[in-house]
């Protein structure tokens, strides 16, 4: 996590409330028939009846009634398991300082999976429909406006995301993954705009909370709406060249390495080492280096001296420009590393441009 977003209230929170309730009333073990009373006091009606003439369940009392008529078939040990399930699910800032570890579909009494899969689902793909003001139009940009309008993907840094408007909306990304852990899928907290590559192509179903496939060994993780974090102010980016760019191996061979200031702090090398395990950052800036470094040192080639004063006040790092400018950090170890290493800098930028120019070694 590059850094911390500022959480943005939505009506969404209150359909997750409808739920908390209902699993709050199912865990007390005393309702023995599906009634309102299962549900918080201004929602009832609005959920539970189709019209207030028919007085029939809609989809979602449907759907509720389900999960609690296999609910009352459960040993009382289960009931517990499936009340604590949620409660401990939805807590994703305690979830990501292992405070609470989250319960997966799969450890759930398989009697009650089918139910509960069907009513998150439905949760979640109707969630415009059933709140007033979808995601798309009322909280992205107001996500936006309260965040400072950031450009780039707050977990990597190296893409964009969009800007509202006509331009759309950034993936709203399930932190823990929807598929696995149904429970959180309409949790707001849970719920964080990203980058298209870090949602799409790089995290997939990896679990940012598990160490392990089989989701056995919690981890810390860094919790996405800690509005004050700053990977920079507490972490170091270290790259290495492992091998020198030439015509063959296009671009080099790069290694980045993420680790915190103070390296006796356990719990923050955890959070590093699972925010590159679900979204490849170490790996994915050495890449960006290698396929990059061409185009950076373009402007050099006829201005071989300005790079050092080109690193200390052009480049320098700072919080805004991290967040505006895609792929900063990687150019600025690029160039740091390209000021210290003399052989590599005449390489890449030949002191006379005319007589050796960096396409002959790429
Ligand atoms: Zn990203």
């Amino acid at each position: 996590m590059f850094f911390g977003l500022k959480y943005v209230e939505h009506n969404l929170e209150e359909i997750h409330k409808i739920i908390e309730h209902f699993f709050d009333e199912l865990s007390k073990k005393v309702h023995t028939d599906f009634s309102d009373a299962l549900l918080p006091i201004p929602h009832k009606s609005i959920i539970i009846k189709g019209s207030s003439t028919t007085g029939k369940l809609n989809k979602l009392g449907g759907l509720l009634k389900n999960v609690f008529v296999e609910f009352q078939g459960l040993a009382d040990t289960d009931k517990d398991l499936v009340g604590l399930a949620f409660i401990d699910s939805n807590k994703i800032e305690a979830i990501c300082e292992k405070h609470s570890i989250p319960v997966p579909e799969n450890a759930l009494p398989s009697a009650i999976q089918k139910s509960f899969k069907e009513l998150f689902d439905y949760l979640y793909k109707d969630k415009d429909k059933l709140i007033d003001g979808v995601l798309t139009a009322n909280h992205y940009e107001n996500f936006l406006s309260e965040n400072g309008n950031p450009r780039i993907c707050a977990f990597c840094c190296l893409e964009t995301i969009p800007h509202g408007g006509e331009e759309g909306r950034a993936n709203y990304d399930h932190y823990l993954p929807k598929a696995q852990f149904p429970f959180s899928a309409i949790n707001l907290r849970n719920l964080v705009p990203t980058g298209t590559t870090c949602n799409q192509n790089v995290k997939g179903e990896k679990v940012i909370a598990f160490k392990d496939k089989d989701l056995t060994v919690s981890t810390f993780a860094f919790y996405p709406f800690d509005e004050n974090f700053y990977a920079l102010d507490v972490m170091d980016f270290h790259i290495s060249c492992k091998e020198k760019p030439t015509i063959k191996n296009n671009g080099g061979v790069w290694e980045v390495k993420i680790i915190p200031k103070d390296t006796s702090n356990r719990i923050l090398t955890e959070k590093i080492e699972s925010w590159d395990r679900v979204f490849e950052i170490q790996t994915r800036y050495a890449r960006e280096v290698k396929i990059r470094l061409m185009s950076w040192v373009e402007i050099f080639k006829s201005d071989s001296e300005n790079l050092n004063s080109y690193l200390n006040k052009e480049l320098k790092l700072n919080k805004e420009k991290v967040k505006s400018e895609v792929a900063i950090v990687a150019k600025w170890l690029f160039f740091d590393f390209l000021s210290k290493d003399v052989s590599l800098k005449r390489l890449l930028i030949p002191a006379s441009s005319s007589t050796k120019k960096p396409e002959d070694f790429i």
